[in-house]
């Protein structure tokens, strides 16, 4: 069967061509919304995990899923035992270190893993320290003390404009730009070129930021020696979610959408192009959102709530973008390859498996030809069973009804 798109030949009992990913049957066109890193998904999918971690295939995701409900369940027990200091930490660090896990579990750097994932996380820490303390404390700090507890009963007119200016529209700003440095120094280095690796750069250095604004901004609940608070728990449980655990989320995907603009789809990176302006501008805009709406909703009624889904709101929309993001690259870049004499260093060299459904990957494919995932969002685990000395003794076996 001939590919439509790419004109390349593809076996009967191809569902996905294996060059561009096209679907090959029923409706002709596009892929019917088969997002193309995980295909059990659909690509307006909100599901977290295979966003943010791309590289994680069914079942690895799973251990990730839950090693996140677990945290989140030792988070919420821990505030509602009023032990705040601890609460706190694990909200601050719990995404970015199982972020870090997963990098080093992929083995998304095999040369120098522990050295770069360390450095994104200690660079970007260490200047989210200095800008939330000229932020919080040295510059803009009776600003802050507007947004005090018992600020909000004077009703909405008691809102500071500008405090509501410096930390609502001028730091998110400025903080999207320090979030963006680590990680497009790292997009630009050769071995790191992929949209995905952006993704991922872009990810860690958002979460490792938030972790550290955390710390500071709540620092005195770590040095007022009172280890066990007994009132306000239900205030406290709202804020931790959603100023730690969804404000981690936020600034993550945000970064990561930027990030992955700066590296491109093509092999290299792109740099400063309009592409990647537009998406710092989308990153921007998310945050200054999110913040004006967490700020404004502590002047109403369950003021708290409201600021957490609000998060939530401001979250899907980032995750769709990445996701949409993500499925356009991964098509053009393959289209533009199919059409491309030889083989591109991102195709697979011999027959192998396709790790999410286990069906055989074609020599020189992009996508798998029964579910369609791409093979760019494979770990580099997985690809290195692509290799030929391991991946070929079985390859025969299932080359007859695999894809039935
Ligand atoms: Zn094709
Ligand atoms: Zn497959």
């Amino acid at each position: 069967m001939t590919c439509p798109k790419c004109s390349t030949g593809n076996p009967e009992v191809a569902f996905f061509c294996h060059r561009c990913g096209s679907s090959l049957k029923g409706s002709a066109s596009g892929r019917a919304g088969t997002y193309a890193v995980q295909s059990s998904e659909g690509v307006n999918q909100f599901a977290l995990i295979s966003t943010i971690m791309p590289h994680t295939n069914r079942e690895t995701a799973d251990n990730y899923r839950w090693a996140m409900i677990v945290s989140a369940v030792l988070i919420v027990a821990a505030t509602a035992f009023g032990l705040l200091p601890v609460a706190v930490a694990a909200a601050a660090f719990l995404i970015p270190l199982a972020y870090l896990v997963y990098i080093y579990d992929v083995n998304l750097w095999e040369d120098a893993p522990a050295p770069v994932v360390i450095g994104l996380f200690f660079v970007t820490g260490g200047l989210s320290v200095l800008v939330s303390l000229v932020f919080y404390r040295w510059v803009f700090d009776d600003q802050f003390a507007s947004f005090g507890p018992g600020s909000a009963r004077g009703g909405i007119e008691s809102l500071s404009i500008p405090a509501l200016l410096i930390f609502a529209v001028l730091l998110p700003v400025v903080a999207e730009l320090v979030k963006n440095l680590p990680g497009a120094l790292l997009a630009r280095m050769p071995q790191f070129d992929d949209m995905i690796d952006g993704l991922t750069f872009g990810v860690a250095a958002g979460t490792a930021y938030a972790a550290f604004e955390t710390l500071v901004v709540f620092s005195s609940i770590f040095t007022d020696g009172e280890f066990r608070t007994e009132n306000g728990l239900a205030t406290w449980m709202v804020v931790i979610v959603n100023l730690m655990v969804v404000k981690s989320l936020v600034y993550g995907t945000a970064t990561g959408i930027a990030v992955a603009a700066f590296s491109g789809k093509g092999e290299g990176y792109d740099g400063f192009t309009a592409y990647y302006v537009k998406n710092l501008a989308f990153a921007m805009g998310a945050n200054v959102l999110y913040w004006l709406g967490v700020r404004f909703a502590a002047y109403l009624p369950y003021g708290q709530a409201l600021g957490l889904i609000w998060g939530f709101v401001v979250l899907a929309v980032l995750v769709i973008r990445i996701r949409v993001m993500l499925q356009a690259a991964l098509l053009e870049a393959a289209i533009e390859d199919a059409a491309k004499e030889g083989h591109s260093k991102r195709d697979t060299f011999v027959e192998t498996f396709c790790p999410e459904c286990e069906n055989m990957l074609l020599v020189g494919a992009q996508f798998c030809i029964a579910c369609g995932s791409s093979v760019r969002s494979t770990s580099h685990q997985a690809r290195r069973h692509m290799h030929p000395a391991e991946a070929v003794p079985q390859a025969s076996e299932t080359t007859e009804g695999g894809v039935a």
